[in-house]
């Protein structure tokens, strides 16, 4: 993308354009980008007077309010570096964010500021920015209006490509999270990117049936859900960056309710609903879902976690022409790696698309050497949109870029296409005797049986095969299999050694985090060997 805004403060200030479009929109509260655009310039304004000079850290801790995106581009605009505190941390682990990453500035919503008052005293050159605080604001806060009401002059800065732009934490699926650096040119790259998935894929599609790419081009006015939380890159750099570039709209979800989005969708005619695969199943299975209008759907999926092969199939028979897609990505990679959609994913659900063009992926053995196509190994990628590293953490950096090549931690092959296939996380397979097990394979199977509404496999201890495959269960309510029923459904599916050993029903939706991911070692940590079945 040889003509791309060099960094996130000319991409911003580029979209002023978009003028009296809607931009934010929460409950009754809307915001157009003239308006953004002067709050942003007022936010980085106050910053700068109170002493944010670029390469300073200001930390957001909020809910999916408008507020967080207001905040989110007048920090990079000025050069400053956004911490994406998750809000779902208690004080202890906002304790850890806010030593790891040593903002001058928290801004956080009441919840957080609640939660930061607990160990103010750790942190007392902090200063702390308010918002939408229901009860007195504490004297040593200050409130948000402040900020929005300074002069909306935007300050001078010049910000170099390869500067921070912000630090996000990984998800904390398999350890505990780490602060990613993204660079203004990874985000950019990645907003470009997943413009270019949006567009081209459709148009390609197009091609394929003989009918003009234009005819499916994106429409005028996009609008997206942000029904996943925007201190993650698939809200914040995937939907939310590309949205703000083709001057959509964005409608806020405080918290994930499936009838709430359904009402959302037809009250605010969503154009795309990207979240996690949970959340479009949900949107789905609810009895809203026969009444409600979602014909201003053209695409439904996310990314994340895989999206289960019967989920593209149902999207693709059910969504009224929605097209189901999904991205692969990481932190590490400011957002997307691979995509797919439509007739391309209903192909090939098990695949995550083709990686691109800004990136290079490989399928490599354990000492790094690259594998024949077809093989299965892990994937390592290089380009524009990898981090430059984990923050105070240089040892993971190590181990997780080698030679410029970023170790995903995912186990995959390739097809002679191009098209990727996750197998599993390297740490989350089960080795058992000689054989490698895929978690991802086991859920699959059990998850072809209709009474399982949510399952993980993993690895369990064992003395003989050194591991032996487990799974926890829950089931839909009101369904019933027992787990000799369920290990023979999953005979027709998997090889016997494949078949978990230990089975645990569980009474209750099992453990899951900020980004709707299942936690494996919440749930390896609970479930005791005798009580499986
Ligand atoms: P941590 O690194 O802290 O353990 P995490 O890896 O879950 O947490 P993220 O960066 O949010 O943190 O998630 C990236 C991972 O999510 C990928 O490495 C991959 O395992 C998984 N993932 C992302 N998108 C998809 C997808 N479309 N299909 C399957 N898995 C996906
Ligand atoms: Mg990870």
């Amino acid at each position: 993308y040889a003509n791309a805004p060099p960094s996130l403060r000319e991409f911003w200030l580029s979209t002023a354009g978009h003028g009296d479009n809607e931009y934010l929109v929460y409950r009754d509260e809307r915001c157009t980008y003239r308006q953004a655009h002067a709050f942003t310039a007022s936010i980085a304004n106050w910053l700068s007077v109170n002493g944010v000079q670029p390469g300073d850290r200001v930390a957001i801790a909020m809910r999916n309010y408008p507020e967080w995106m207001l905040a989110y581009w007048a920090i990079t605009s000025m050069g400053a570096v956004v911490v994406g505190m998750n809000a779902w941390w208690v004080a202890r682990e906002m304790h850890f964010g806010l030593e790891d990453a040593t903002p001058k500035v928290l801004i956080a919503d009441a919840e957080r500021l609640q939660r930061f008052t607990d160990i103010r005293d750790d942190f007392p050159g902090l200063k702390v920015v308010g918002v939408r605080i229901d009860h007195d604001l504490p004297a040593w806060a200050t409130d948000w209006y402040e900020l929005i009401n300074a002069p909306a002059e935007m300050p001078e800065a010049s910000v170099d490509p390869d500067d921070d732009a912000c630090i996000f934490y990984t998800s904390g699926t398999t350890g505990k999270p780490k602060g990613a650096q993204l660079t203004h040119r990874g985000c950019v790259t990645n907003l470009l990117n997943v413009a270019f998935v949006n567009s081209v894929q459709p148009a390609a599609l197009a091609l394929a049936r003989g009918e003009s790419p234009g005819g499916q081009s994106a429409p005028a006015a996009p609008s997206a859900l942000i029904a996943t939380p925007l201190f993650h890159v698939t809200a914040n750099n995937c939907v939310a960056h590309a949205v703000t570039l083709t001057g959509g709209k964005m409608v806020h979800m405080y918290k994930w309710d499936p009838a709430e989005a359904l009402r959302l969708i037809e009250a605010e005619k969503i154009t795309a609903f990207t979240a996690v695969p949970m959340m479009a199943r949900e949107i789905m299975m609810h009895p809203d879902f026969a009444t409600r209008d979602t014909s201003s759907l053209q695409s439904i999926g996310g990314g994340g976690a895989a999206m289960q092969p019967d989920l593209v199939a149902k999207v693709g028979e059910n969504m009224r022409g929605a097209r189901p897609n999904t991205g692969y990505g990481m932190t590490e990679t400011c957002g997307i790696i691979a995509a797919v959609s439509a007739e391309f994913f209903v192909d090939r659900p098990t695949s995550v698309g083709r990686a691109l063009p800004t990136l290079e992926a490989r399928c490599v053995d354990p000492s790094g050497e690259p594998l024949p196509t077809g093989d299965i190994g892990e994937l390592v990628v290089r380009g524009a949109p990898v981090i430059k590293g984990y923050l105070n953490r240089p040892d993971a950096t190590a181990e997780t870029i080698v030679d410029g090549w970023l170790h995903t931690g995912d186990i995959a092959y390739m097809d002679e296409d191009g098209f990727i296939y996750l197998v599993d996380r390297a740490k989350d397979m089960v080795l058992r005797g000689g054989e490698n097990v895929y978690c991802a394979e086991v859920e699959n199977a059990l998850f072809h049986h209709p009474a399982v509404a949510e399952c993980v496999a993993f690895a369990v201890p064992d003395e003989r095969l050194g591991e032996e495959v487990g799974a926890a269960v829950y089931l839909a309510p009101g369904e019933h299999v027992d787990a000799a029923g369920l290990r023979e459904h999953c005979k027709e599916h998997i090889a016997p050694f494949k078949v978990p050993r230990y089975l645990w029903f569980v009474d209750q939706p099992l453990p899951r985090n900020a980004n709707g991911k299942f936690v494996k070692r919440d749930l390896r940590e609970q479930l005791r060997v005798e009580d499986a079945s």
